[in-house]
């Protein structure tokens, strides 16, 4: 049974050691490590999970590339073997102070999760909850505007193949919203619907929301409506905003990587420590035996 709580921590060092690898290689190359997947650095082909298990792989694939055969560094099962013994080691020495560790970062790590996605997923288990979920999401500092960009992208777009296939726009207006997904965007193109089913345009509509719909996107609309080339505005609209979108994703993560660090790096910092505070006093101890 000992053996098998330590074979366990041992690959869970080897684990945090892998992801270590990816970490130090990625932040050298000043790339993001929260996106996509890993891949060899010479020949950039992207690798599978059996390429990835932690140094099974590199003796497998005999330090080689399993595409182009170059040679992987040494550095990457150094680094996992290093941690491994280093968990093991800890857990061995130390090993109820080894555990509240672990404990204490896999709480911290759950707690970041949590916030970020099972607050969305409460809120919407009710109808009133997902409309003031909708509300509320919009005001969220960075979010918001992230929110409102996805929305207004999935408004734009809807809205343009439906006018192209030949839809009358009171039509196209009742269907896309209800593929908006946001109670805040839906009651206003509901609004929209029925105001320019009495000759009124959209971006008169558009005009009373400055707070959810920015002036940019009523421009385009009413540029859209006097040119009676409305699908072609609104499919640049969709263009600027997926462009924007992709930005923020990347701010986001950019933002998520120095925190991740931090965390990472004072986990790294306690277990060093209290794995050479015993050590420490074993040699005290040893001295004052003299
Ligand atoms: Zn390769």
């Amino acid at each position: 049974m000992n053996l098998f709580f330590n074979l366990v921590i041992f690959i869970f060092g080897l684990l945090i050691g892998s992801f270590l690898n990816c970490l130090i290689y990625r932040l050298e190359k000043k790339e993001n490590f929260l996106k996509g997947r890993s891949y060899c650095p010479h020949c950039h082909h992207q690798l599978n999970w059996s390429d990835l298990i932690p140094i099974l792989s590199f003796i497998f694939l005999k330090g080689k590339c399993r595409y182009c055969k170059k040679k992987i560094s040494w550095q990457y099962p150094l680094v996992e073997i290093t941690t491994g013994l280093l968990f093991l080691s800890l857990f061995i020495v130390h090993c109820s102070l080894f555990i509240y560790i672990i404990a204490c970062f896999l709480i911290i790590i759950f707690v970041i999760l949590g916030a970020i996605f099972i607050t969305p997923f409460l809120f919407k288990r009710s109808k009133e909850g997902k409309k003031s979920w909708d509300k509320f999401s919009l005001k969220l500092p960075i979010l918001g505007e992230f929110y409102k960009k996805v929305s207004l992208t999935r408004f734009s777009e809807n809205l343009s193949v439906l006018i192209s296939a030949g839809l009358p726009i009171t039509s196209a207006l009742e269907i896309t919203k209800s593929i908006i997904g946001n109670d805040v965007y839906e009651k206003i193109v509901a609004e929209t619907g029925e105001r320019v089913a009495r000759g009124e345009t959209i971006s008169s509509v558009f005009l009373r929301y400055p707070e959810v719909i920015p002036a940019f996107v009523t421009q385009m609309i009413s540029t859209g409506e006097k040119t009676g080339r409305l699908e072609d505005t609104l499919m640049d609209v969709v263009n600027f905003y997926k462009a924007e979108i992709d930005r923020t994703i990347n701010n986001l993560t950019s933002i998520l990587e120095p925190i991740l660090l931090l965390v990472l790096g004072i986990g790294v910092g306690i277990m060093v420590i209290s794995l050479f505070l015993p050590l420490f006093s074993i040699g005290l101890g040893g001295m004052e035996g003299m």
